[in-house]
C-alpha cells in the first residue's frame, strides 16, 4: 500500500485523512466529468491524483504540506515533465486570496477535501468563475447542509447559496474505514454542478441573518437588521406567510425578499446623503447578526 511505501505519518494538522478504499475512488472517478480541467486540493499521497490523470486532459494539485509535496515530485515526476500535472504547493486559500481562480481556464473541482476548511473551500469554489462545478468529498453534515431543499430539517443558508449557483446532491456516504487515520465522522461525496455565477455581494450577509436562529420566524430574525415598516410591506408585497420559518422559504424568494429589502436600504440611505444625514441608516444600525454562516 503507498502509506507504507511513503513513510509519511498522516499529520492532524492539515486534517489528513487517506483514503484507502479504492471502491470509493472509482465511484469518485465515475461520477466526474472527462473533458474538463481537474483542480485537487490536497492530493496527499496522491491515490485519487493518479486516477485523475489517467481520466481527464490535465490536473492541477494542490498541496500545502511540504513532505507530501517533495514526495509527489518524485512519485509523479513523468506527469509533470509531461505537464498533464502541475503541483503547486502551498496553502490553497491563499492562492485564492492571491489570484482569485484556481485556474486560468474552466475546471472541475475533484478532491477529498481537507475537513477543517472545506465549507470555506467550496464556498470559495462556487465564487470562483472558472470552477464549473464541485466533486468532493466532505463530513455528511456538511454535505447534507449545502444539499438540502426548502422544508428539510438541514436547509440552511449553505442550501441557499449552492442552490442559487446550480445544483447540489449528497452522491452517497463513505464509512471512516475508508480512510487512514479514519475520521470521527461519516464521510460523503457531494456534488455541485454549477449552473450560472452568482456574485453573493451582500447576499451572504443577508442569510446569516435570515438564518440566525432557524427555528425562529424568518420575519423575527430579519427585524435584528431590518425596519419593521421594510418587513412589512416586502412581506406583504410578495405575500409571504410572516409564520414561516427560515427553511420553509424557497431560493427563489430569498433572492426576492433580499432585492426589495436592499432597495429599502439603498432608498434610504440616498435620502440620508441628500439631506446632508451622514449617520448610518436606521436599517444598518440595528444589532449586528452572529458572523458565522
Ligand atoms: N486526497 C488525499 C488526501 C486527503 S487529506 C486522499 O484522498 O487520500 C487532505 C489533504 O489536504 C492533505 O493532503 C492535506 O495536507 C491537504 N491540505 C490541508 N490543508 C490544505 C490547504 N490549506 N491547502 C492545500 N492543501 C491542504
Amino acid at each position: 500500500m503507498k502509506y507504507n511505501k511513503s513513510k509519511i505519518e498522516p499529520n492532524k494538522r492539515f486534517g489528513q485523512n487517506f483514503l484507502i478504499d479504492k471502491s470509493v475512488i472509482s465511484k469518485i472517478i465515475l461520477a466526474m466529468p472527462k473533458d474538463i480541467l481537474i483542480v485537487e486540493i490536497g492530493p496527499g499521497l496522491g491515490d485519487l491524483t493518479k486516477e485523475l490523470l489517467d481520466n481527464a486532459p490535465r490536473v492541477i494539485a494542490y498541496e500545502v504540506d511540504e513532505r507530501l509535496c517533495k514526495y509527489l515530485n518524485r512519485e509523479f515526476k513523468e506527469s509533470l515533465d509531461s505537464n498533464s500535472l502541475e503541483l503547486r504547493c502551498g496553502d490553497v486559500l491563499e492562492y485564492w486570496k492571491d489570484n482569485g481562480s484556481l485556474a486560468d481556464e474552466p475546471y472541475y473541482l475533484v478532491a477529498n477535501l481537507p475537513y477543517y476548511i472545506a465549507t470555506n473551500i467550496i464556498l470559495k469554489a462556487l465564487e470562483d468563475s472558472n470552477c464549473k462545478g464541485v466533486l468532493t468529498m466532505v463530513q455528511k453534515e456538511v454535505a447534507l447542509k449545502f444539499a438540502s431543499q426548502s422544508q428539510q430539517r438541514e436547509f440552511c443558508a449553505l442550501s441557499v447559496i449552492a442552490s442559487s449557483c446550480g445544483s447540489a446532491n449528497l452522491l452517497f456516504d463513505i464509512a471512516p474505514e475508508a480512510f487512514n487515520p479514519p475520521p470521527k465522522v461519516v464521510s460523503s461525496i457531494l456534488e455541485i454542478k454549477k449552473s450560472s455565477n452568482f456574485i453573493r455581494d451582500g447576499f451572504d450577509e443577508f442569510l446569516r441573518v435570515a438564518f440566525s436562529q432557524p427555528r425562529k420566524k424568518l420575519i423575527k430574525n430579519l427585524s435584528k437588521k431590518f425596519t419593521k415598516e421594510s418587513l412589512e410591506r416586502v412581506f406583504n408585497k410578495l405575500s409571504i406567510d410572516t409564520n414561516l420559518r427560515p427553511h420553509q422559504v424557497v431560493t427563489r424568494i430569498y433572492h426576492l425578499i433580499y432585492k426589495e429589502l436592499k432597495e429599502d436600504i439603498d432608498g434610504e440611505k440616498e435620502r440620508d446623503n441628500q439631506t446632508g444625514d451622514f449617520r448610518k441608516s436606521r436599517a444598518t444600525s440595528k444589532k449586528e447578526a452572529p458572523k458565522s454562516i
